[in-house]
């Protein structure tokens, strides 16, 4: 097989026993990353199986590009029972994937796996070491307690080499705080669903690897070519906009108005070291900071970790100090998800300002709210525990059942436990795919089609990336019609809607979730921050292409769409099987009650989506606008249709899950459901 290394390995923490299955059992059918981890899922995590069992899976896998010359794969995708899901009716715990850069998704492909499944529980902590095909579990009784720096560092100390990779958990992954990360490198973090939690529950403290192998692909010249033409269009020095606004530069500063922020500017020449990159990745969009007294020294982090708190802190202290830098160096030193922590601070200040919680019962007061003390406090008591710390370390949700229903009507306002960034409210893509997933998946938005939608750039940047009849010719071009991006009143509910939220979720599902490409790098065809006009390659090809390069499959878009499809199915099947019915496929409340713009308690919500429609003399306004509960289940209709899912229950049909292939998940939910 060209492009996938031919194993995947195996490791049962209760008795000790490793091996390894031929990944030849899940491909071509289910490609790799999401589709291997789904199907083994599928046959092996039944709804019965809870997060903290020993029974439940941590599955980290690569996909038949990394570690290829093809940019953007470097990373692993970490699927797994999660401790920190919930439906509108209560916390569940589902079946999650998160997302990881950096190196050590290569090195395992070096080391001629594909994939590691890890399941049981250790009778003491533990770490696994794949070195090539040797692996062992190892003593980690002196790495427990540490944080994630310095469990690398410690065990580069143990093996004598950093060519090791090592994927981590802190200690609140130890704590079993159910949104703790898994760390690798220095800023790079699995962070949705509280996969480190899972670690933390197998007595698992890292996995590390080392290879020496390479991947083998069956047309490399052709590939080189590719390659080339990839890095181009995403790495034009001709291409930049003001102020260097590319790749980590756009971490540096944020997006939109913010590049026009001198103090802000003065801050990131003054403080910046460099921007540091995934395996062969031309974007490099994370960044090290120079903040001698944090937990260390240099602290990096993505655009998501770096800008969450920055604005509270520069309220708090008048201007812009290191100060949420040294948060970032707590947030990845422990291991915590930035984004719960943030739905905490909503919440609390929602539950305070409604006198439903006050600052003596929790002993956390928000009127230092943006020092770093505040956050030091906070973190604090969350990874230890201790005192209100120990219901908030179990996500609002679970603290507001432990509470008998306490500041249940603020959650409603935390959607799905996330601040929102791609608003519902304003594009009825977004609002599809946020109400079929069980969490908020930030990349899903990042894919091309969502970048037409929002029309990010030039809204944002100021500077043209295409004029406005450019982008609705594109769009008609790619999609058949322009009212995939009608965001007007009239055409904001129009059935193409759903076609467009599929072909995102397959495209994405395929490119980034199977083939394994970054979905911050996906969508090479056309590059950001350019002179207009500049297309790039305006094609969705480029991904299918790499594919068939690399595996020597012939796949076209269609095809890609087809594996999309089919994975998204089984990840359907497995909710359906989990309960999740037409019911849960929904929004927030406050979606269909509150006009975006109006909604004090996100500090993002109404900034950074545009939002916007085509005014009467051509510019853009803003628009403001709750969703319509009638016109919306009308939405999910067109939805169900596109998707070939029942309408009144949202579980697919049998002739759905033949025409992809998937008789044997079919003949599995009719056993269950006895209904399709
Ligand atoms: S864009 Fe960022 S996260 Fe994606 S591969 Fe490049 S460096 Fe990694």
């Amino acid at each position: 097989m060209y492009g996938w290394a031919g194993k995947i390995l195996r490791v049962d923490l209760s008795t000790g026993r490793i091996n390894e299955i031929p990944t030849s059992k899940y491909v071509p059918r289910f490609v790799g990353g999401w589709g291997i981890a789904a199907k083994i899922a599928w046959d092996e995590l039944p709804p019965e199986i809870g997060a903290f069992d020993p029974e439940n899976r941590i599955m980290v896998m690569t996909g038949p590009l990394t570690g290829t010359i093809i940019p953007g794969t470097g990373r692993a995708e970490i699927c797994t029972i999660s401790p920190i899901t919930y439906s509108f009716q209560g916390p569940t715990e589902d079946y999650v994937r998160s997302g990881i850069g950096g190196q050590w998704a290569p090195e395992l492909k070096f080391a001629g796996y594909d994939g590691v499944v890890i399941h049981g529980k250790a009778d003491k902590p533990v770490w696994i070491y794949i070195d090539d095909r040797t692996v062992e579990i190892r003593d980690a009784g002196s790495l427990w307690g540490l944080d994630t720096y310095s469990t690398q560092e410690a065990i580069w100390d143990e093996v004598g080499s950093k060519k090791v990779k090592v994927l981590c958990i802190g200690p609140a992954g130890e704590r079993l705080v159910r949104f703790a990360t898994i760390a690798t490198d220095n800023g790079n973090h699995a962070g949705v669903g509280g996969a480190g939690a899972v670690m933390g529950s197998k007595n698992l403290k890292a996995i590390a690897v080392r290879g020496t192998g390479k991947v083998e692909v069956a047309k490399p010249e052709e590939l080189y070519e590719l390659a080339y033409t990839m890095h181009r269009l995403r790495y034009r020095p001709e291409a930049r906009p003001p102020y260097g606004l590319y790749g980590a530069n756009q971490h540096r500063l944020g997006h939109g108005g913010e590049v026009k922020n001198k103090e802000l500017i003065e801050h990131w020449k003054r403080d910046t070291i460099k921007g540091v990159a995934c395996w062969g990745c031309p974007i490099a969009c994370r960044v090290v900071f120079s903040v001698p007294d944090a937990i260390r020294p240099g602290i990096s982090n993505l655009c998501s970790g770096i800008s969450r708190f920055r604005n509270a802190t520069r309220t708090f202290y008048g201007r812009y100090t290191k100060n949420y830098l040294k948060v970032v160096g707590l947030l990845d030193g422990n291991g915590v998800n930035c984004h719960d922590i943030e739905a905490i601070i909503s919440w609390l200040h929602g539950c305070y300002e409604a006198g439903l919680l006050s600052e003596q019962q929790t002993g956390i007061s928000l009127k230092d709210y943006g020092s770093y003390e505040f956050f030091e406090r906070l973190i604090s008591s969350v990874v230890t525990r201790e005192g209100f710390g120990d219901l908030l370390a179990d996500g609002v949700h679970r603290a507001c059942d432990r509470l008998r229903g306490t500041g249940k009507e603020i959650i409603n306002h935390v959607n799905r436990g996330f601040q929102e960034v791609y608003h519902p409210r304003l594009l009825p893509t977004s609002a599809l795919i946020a109400a079929f997933e069980s969490s908020q998946r930030l990349t899903l938005y990042h894919t091309w089609a969502t970048r037409i939608l929002t029309k990010h750039c030039e809204e944002t940047a100021g500077r043209g990336w295409l004029t406005n009849d450019e982008w609705v010719g594109r769009v008609t071009e790619v999609f058949g019609s322009d009212k995939v991006i009608d965001h007007s009143d009239k055409g904001f509910y129009q059935p193409d809607k759903a076609y467009l939220a599929k072909w995102t979720e397959d495209y994405k599902t395929a490119g980034a979730g199977c083939f394994i490409l970054c979905g911050w790098v996906m969508g090479h065809f056309w590059s950001w921050y350019s002179d207009a006009p500049n297309l790039g390659d305006p094609s969705p090809e480029n991904e299918s292409r790499a594919f068939s390069l690399v595996t020597g499959i012939d796949m076209d878009v269609a095809g890609m769409l087809n594996v999309g499809e089919r994975v998204r199915n089984v990840e359907r099947a497995i909710m359906v099987r989990e309960g999740r019915r037409r019911e849960q496929d929904t929004l927030a409340d406050y979606c269909f009650t509150t006009p975006q713009g109006k909604d004090s308690s996100f500090e993002l919500a109404s900034s950074v989506v545009p939002g916007r429609v085509p005014g009467p003399d051509g510019h853009w306004i803003e628009v403001s606008r709750a969703l319509d509960r009638k016109k919306w289940e009308e939405l999910k209709d067109a939805y169900y249709k596109e998707r070939g899912w029942d309408l009144a229950t949202g579980i697919p049909t049998r002739s759905k899950l033949k025409e992809l292939d998937l008789k044997d998940i079919a003949d599995d939910l009719e056993k269950l459901e006895k209904r399709i």
